[in-house]
This record gives structure tokens, sequence and C-alpha cells, in this order.
């Protein structure tokens, strides 16, 4: 006991020795919440998760047009990062190679550096493969996602990867979607990619799917993704939607929309209220646009 309190007292002493840099760690100025902003990039994804002790994880990096002109990871992501102090990525999770979803990808693998790059494993598809050689070159680590795997983040948080399951890398990119399921205490979190019903229902069937309280609707509230028999095993009591006003592919559905209402959903949309950011206090999400849709 007494070497033990003699290590302990030893090793703060050694820490407040060092000074300055470690007192915003060892007193940090943040609260205990997790939080999670959905970033509003027009039509595609991009969200950036914040831990209670600072870890930084984002899920998705926006669309980029052909000519590079268009790049939400310049235009949205990295200026968001920049303004909320956030010097580093610790873990850059890419769902699926779309470009609505990669497009960022590149521009913040060259302004920020990133712990751990995660893939879901389709790394010679265009646009994938090139971010994967830009990760390369600045050595980050590449790693492929697979069902079942749990990454630890730090104060009691887990991601269970649910999703892909399977070895088809030739398979549809949305089908082989990133589904990640966030834990922080009681309170849980649903992030879907592009997954579309043949993917949820390979979930459905592998049987390891909870229920979970906050949901980012897959495939931008596709018509084709969010089917009832899923929604019924996640049976969320929030869904965010991240999709581009006055998209051609008409997303969301109105039969999504309805199934989420039916099931009396709470839902949030980027393209009406731009960024939505919900915050866990490890119980309850509690989420808030950035502009209110008028009453
Ligand atoms: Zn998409």
């Amino acid at each position: 006991m007494r070497r033990a309190r003699a290590t302990q007292l030893t090793v703060f002493i050694v820490l407040f020795n060092t000074g300055i840099l470690l007192v915003p760690r060892l007193f940090p100025r943040g609260n205990a919440d997790l939080r999670i902003v959905f970033l509003d990039v027009g039509q595609g994804d991009s969200c950036v998760i914040q831990t209670p002790s600072g870890k930084v994880i984002v899920v998705d990096t926006g669309n980029r047009s052909l000519n590079g002109q268009e790049d939400m990871g310049r235009r949205v992501v990295a200026p968001y990062l920049r303004s909320q102090g956030i010097q580093r990525i610790d873990l850059l999770l890419l769902t699926h190679p779309d470009t609505d979803h990669i497009g960022g990808a590149d521009t913040l693998l060259q302004r920020f550096p990133v712990g751990i790059l995660e893939t879901n494993g389709q790394d010679e598809q265009a646009g994938q493969k090139e971010v994967v050689q830009r990760a390369k070159s600045r050595e980050v680590l590449v790693h492929r996602a697979k069902a079942g795997e749990v990454m630890e983040l730090g104060d009691g948080i887990k991601a269970h990867v649910i999703a892909p399951i399977g070895e088809d890398l030739n398979e549809s990119t949305n089908t082989h979607s990133i589904v990640l399921r966030l834990t922080y205490g009681e309170s849980s979190l649903l992030l879907t990619g592009d997954a579309d019903n043949k993917e949820e229902e390979r979930i459905l069937q592998n049987g390891t799917l909870l229920p979970t309280q906050l949901l980012k609707v897959g495939h931008h509230g596709s018509r084709t993704s969010t089917t009832e028999r899923f929604l019924t095993r996640i049976m969320p009591r929030i869904a965010v939607i991240s999709v581009g006003k006055s998209n051609s592919f008409g997303h969301p559905a109105p039969a999504t929309l309805e199934r989420l209402q039916k099931q009396g959903v709470q839902v949030f949309r980027t393209d009406t209220q731009g960024a939505i950011t919900c915050t866990s206090d490890s119980k309850n999400w509690m989420c808030k646009p950035y502009t209110r849709l008028p009453q």
C-alpha cells in the first residue's frame, strides 16, 4: 500500500513538474459530453465527433466536384475543425468510396495530422485509391474495417463495426458501407453511411445490432434504405438526415420520412436546418440545429 501511494505521488510530482503543457490534460476545460456535429456539406455526408477527453473522429468528408473546384473538405470540414481549435484528427473514417463521402479526404490528409485512416476495404476504387496513397505517403496507418471489430475511444466510448459484412469488395459501394455503432454510457449512436436495404438485411440476419437512440439515416434518406424492419430493430428516438437542398436524387424520399414519422422519431435535416449538433451526457442525446425551422 505504502509503496503504491509513493508511486502515485511520484507520478503526480513528475507530471506537475513537467509544467504548463500538461495542465490542460489534468484539468480539461470541456465537459463530460460526447459531441457529434453533422456538418452541412450539401448533398453528401460528413460528421465530426469529439470525445470528452478531446479525441477527434471525422466520419466522411463531403463531396468534391470533378474539377476539384467544389471541395467540401476545403470549404466546410477543415474550416469547421480550425474554428474548434482542432489540430489533429485521431481517426478519419470513410464509410465507402463514393465521391460525396470521400471528396474532402485528400484536403484533410494534407492539412491535418491523421492517426488512422479507416476504410471499407474498397481501396482500388477510383478516388479512394488516391486517398489511401496520400495517407500512406504521410505515414498514416490505413486500416480496413471489418464487422465485429470494436474500437476503444477513451472515456468508456466504444465504436462497434456492425458492417461491412462479407468479403466481396466488388459489390456495390453502398452495400459495403461501414456501419458504426457508438456507445457512451447508456447512450448510443448509429452511423450508416449509404447502407442500402441489402446491407440492412444482412445486418439484421447477423443479429448484432442493438436498439440505438440516435440514427444517421442511411443514404441521405433514400427510398431504398431505412426499411421498416431495420427501423423497428433500431427504435431510434432521434434521426439526422444529411442531404443537399433541392438535390437531383429526390432525397429524402417521402416514403422514408413517413416510416420515421410512423415510429415517432424526431427528425433533423441538414438541407433545411444547416449543421446539426448532438451532445450526449452518457444517458441521452440532445440535438439542435444551426437554424430553426419556421414554426
Ligand atoms: Zn452518399
